[in-house]
């Protein structure tokens, strides 16, 4: 360890972003001989998440992966169609198994320590090095810091500059006293119900044909109230599933920033941000957990090679950060006509190419083929947008 810091490593917020770097340090020998430090309140004994995300490689958190499906549904009014999944898998990973996996790996593993408080102020030092002061007044110092606090979009909002909608849900697990679901395909994006001038849609992922966690989701700027997605959850059972009668087991609510913001990936020479702080949730889908473990991979690359996190800290690309401020642009434009988008790249593409798009994995050649087959007409209105600088209005 550098002589003058309490420890190598200050990790800020253990939730998705700040375990899975936690984790990933554990499996690397070379960084070994570092010194760790979690510094997170929640002591996350609650399921407070699921996280899905569909796969064709193996992951760090495989040996927790719930469930998984072979096969997966896009309907709306115009196309609607089960896709046999060939080289991916869907899977889901329940937040409490993930808290609970990564927690006992590292309460083995000396090279980590654990205090539940919160960070209230995280700075770089004259002389290198950071430190960490808690609410409590406690002090903690560091060779870098890995900050995942949330950010407070709220309050750097620039709304004549960049685009502001969440992917805001309410899901409930429903238990049915008689088969209603298909466990072997997960229902992605059910757009068959009303619009009302912005993505709206079913998210289904069945785990028996008895038992499936149901999700009313939106690409918008506002929260509903809560009994408005209820209302959708119980139409949904009753009028696509044919079922009246069922338990709900558990609920999961959630609102994910899709933002064009730029969400900066350092705080000068020590502070490294992570997760939805360092725009890890993609702006155009919501999605973040496997950005997060890529980005926690990356990390930990660069500072076993180099000692030091790498420069290039994400390596996003800019053809892709353009590609989600169109459709940011388009969904808070004309968001109705999302989800004939959805279903002109699912009526025309297969569905590896959608998922190595949305990876930002495809080449050129790829993009050039997503593109051709969307209607050009929205996409082209929303690069002068782009071009003048400030998002589209709502027509
Ligand atoms: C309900 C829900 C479901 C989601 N489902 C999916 C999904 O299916 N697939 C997907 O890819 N993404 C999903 N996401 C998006 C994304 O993966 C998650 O939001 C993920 O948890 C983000 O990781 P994070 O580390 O940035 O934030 P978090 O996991 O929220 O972690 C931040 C941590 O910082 C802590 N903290 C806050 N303040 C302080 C402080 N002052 N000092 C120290 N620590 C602090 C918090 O307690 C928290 O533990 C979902 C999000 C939500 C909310």
């Amino acid at each position: 360890m550098d002589a003058p810091f309490d420890f190598d490593y200050l990790i800020v917020g253990g939730g998705a972003a700040g375990l899975s770097l936690a984790y990933h340090l554990s499996q690397e020998p070379r960084l070994a001989s570092k010194r760790v430090l979690v510094l997170e309140p929640d002591t996350k004994e609650q399921n407070d998440r699921t996280w899905s995300f569909w796969a064709d490689e193996p992951l760090a958190f495989d040996q927790i992966v719930a469930h998984e499906w072979e096969r997966l549904a896009f309907r709306s009014p115009t196309f609607e169609k089960v896709f046999p999944l060939r080289r991916h898998r869907y899977k889901m990973i329940r937040g409490l198994d993930f808290y609970q996996f990564v927690g006992s790996a590292l309460a083995k593993n000396p090279q980590f320590s654990r205090v539940a408080t919160a960070v209230a102020t995280l700075e770089n030092l004259p002389n290198g090095g950071v430190r960490a002061i808690t609410t409590a007044g406690e002090q903690f110092t560091g060779r870098y810091a890995f900050d995942s606090r949330p950010p407070a979009l709220r309050e750097l909002q620039q709304p004549s500059r960049y685009r502001y909608l969440l992917q805001h849900f309410v899901g409930w697990e429903v238990e049915t006293d008689h088969d209603a679901f298909d466990p072997t395909t997960q229902e992605f994006m059910d757009f068959r119900g009303e619009q009302r001038q912005e993505p709206r849609f079913m998210y289904v992922l069945p785990f028996s044909k008895r038992q499936a966690l149901v999700e009313y989701t939106l690409f918008s700027a506002q929260i509903l109230p809560k009994p408005e997605y209820e209302a959708e959850i119980r139409r949904y059972l009753r009028e696509r599933v044919g079922i009246s009668s069922f338990r709900i087991t558990a609920e999961e609510v959630g609102a994910i920033p899709m933002t064009d913001h730029p969400l900066p990936a350092r705080n000068g020479p020590g502070i490294v941000h992570l997760g939805v702080r360092a725009g890890r949730a993609k702006p155009s889908t919501g999605y973040a957990f496997k950005r997060i473990q890529a980005h926690s991979a990356r990390l930990v690359t660069g500072l076993a090679t180099t000692g030091r996190p790498p420069r290039d800290l994400t390596g996003d690309k800019w053809q892709f950060r353009l590609f989600d401020t169109l459709l940011l642009d388009i969904m808070q434009r004309r968001g109705e006509i999302t989800r004939d988008i959805f279903a002109d790249l699912f009526r025309k593409n297969p569905v590896e190419r959608i998922f190595d798009f949305l990876d930002e994995r495809t080449s050129a050649w790829e993009n050039l083929q997503i593109m051709h087959s969307v209607t050009p007409w929205p996409f082209l209105r929303s690069i002068w947008h782009v071009l003048r600088g400030r998002p589209g209005k709502r027509e």
